[in-house]
């Protein structure tokens, strides 16, 4: 679910890193040759080109390869700008049905490539695929369950007059996810409070929006405006403003839903708009993507990773040992996990600046930490106080 996850919020560098080849160097050569073929039509405008550049890297590429989905949204869309509905389908189903990052193909309604079959019969029904699918639901304490399977953890808070929910997952997966929450209570879905401005957790926004408060940061709010750059070159328009925020969460806020007092606090480290949620009484916590286990935490952009650190360990020490801990992506875990993951990037940082202030490159740094720290760590955070000026 990590890599799940660094799939869907860095797409490109999926891509480009490719770093899950699983089966040879050979396949993983020529379909990089017709991806990089393909990006060049697309950037020149050849939809010709672009489609038929993407198809062929597409099928160069070993089935189960994390680079697949990816590759055959590109096909699908190239395939859509040529008017091919029928091609198009083909490989958003083939996406949709091989399931390593199903819901990717949720970009298309938003996707201007997408225009001129949007409404076509057989993309409309692939899309209801999405709204159908059996979404997870699990108690985890109190009035607040977990709900899975939309792209990203949601959970629902179930007061007595009223549906709290944090994150939405993906648009289509919205009515699943309205199944989901009617089975835990008949109840309407009052308040929404959105972690962070990533399609896989907002998605469902606008269209909940219309019924229910919208709590955000204003980082959210501010990204909801621009367009949504999803993949290199593929920018999807900005949010309707059904989907902004009614109430801007700026600083630590305590708000009192079905009874219960609800913390929630900025936490800004993965995006410009990161919240983090914590259920008092029933005593769970939802961290958003700023709690993905085996990553630091943030993703480049971040400039700040220690101010980010402290905060998140300064809204842990209001939580206890029994606080069931969601994060965006994955199982559930406790404060102790996370606190183990603050320390080691505490402890990552120091090497980094001391590497830094020893004048070492990236490559001895993550040569000389690679007994303690993952690489992708010394480079993150090597990237980061390079920028600084150590
Ligand atoms: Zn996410």
């Amino acid at each position: 679910m990590g890599v799940r996850h660094l799939v869907v919020g860095a797409v490109s560098w999926a891509v480009v890193c490719g770093s899950a080849a699983p089966s040879g160097a050979q396949e993983a050569e020529a379909w990089r040759v017709h991806f990089a073929a393909g990006e060049e039509a697309r950037v020149a405008e050849q939809h010709e080109r672009y489609a038929a550049e993407m198809a062929s890297a597409a099928e160069a590429l070993p089935e189960g390869q994390l680079n697949r989905p990816f590759v055959q949204y590109h096909a699908a869309r190239a395939a859509a700008l040529l008017g091919r509905e029928r091609e198009a389908v083909r490989w958003l189903t083939m996406a949709w049905e091989e399931d390593i990052e199903a819901l990717m193909i949720s970009f298309a309604p938003f996707d201007p490539a997408f225009e001129t079959i949007k409404e076509s019969r057989d993309f409309v029904a692939l899309m209801g695929r999405a709204g159908r699918m059996s979404l997870g639901t699990r108690h985890l304490g109190g009035r607040v369950h977990l709900i899975t399977g939309a792209g990203s953890n949601v959970v629902a808070h179930i007061g007595p007059d009223g549906v709290l929910l944090v994150d939405t997952g993906y648009g289509p997966a919205l009515p699943a996810l309205r199944t989901a929450v009617a089975g835990l209570s008949d109840q309407p879905i009052t308040a929404l409070v959105v972690t962070h401005p990533h399609e896989d957790h907002m998605g469902g926004a606008a269209e909940l929006g219309g019924e229910a408060v919208v709590y955000g940061h204003p980082g959210t709010t501010a990204a909801m405006k621009e367009p949504y750059a999803f993949m290199e070159g593929v920018e999807l328009p900005p949010k309707a403003p059904t989907a902004h925020p009614d109430i801007a969460i700026e600083r630590d806020t305590t708000i009192v839903v079905g009874g219960e007092a609800v913390r929630v606090v900025p936490t800004l480290a993965h995006t410009t708009g990161d919240l983090s949620v914590y259920f008092t009484e029933s005593n769970v916590a939802h961290l958003g993507d700023t709690y993905l286990a085996g990553n630091p935490m943030m993703f480049p952009g971040q400039s700040d990773p220690e101010g980010f650190l402290d905060r998140l360990d300064a809204f842990l020490d209001e939580m206890n040992e029994g606080t069931v801990v969601v994060g965006g992506h994955e199982d559930v875990a406790d404060v102790a996990a996370v606190r183990a993951q603050i320390d080691v990037s505490r402890a990552c940082i120091t090497f980094v600046k001391d590497a830094l202030a020893d004048g070492r490159n990236l490559e001895e740094t993550a040569r000389a930490g690679a007994d303690r720290f993952p690489p992708q760590w010394i480079a993150f955070f090597y990237g980061v106080y390079t920028q600084r000026g150590g």
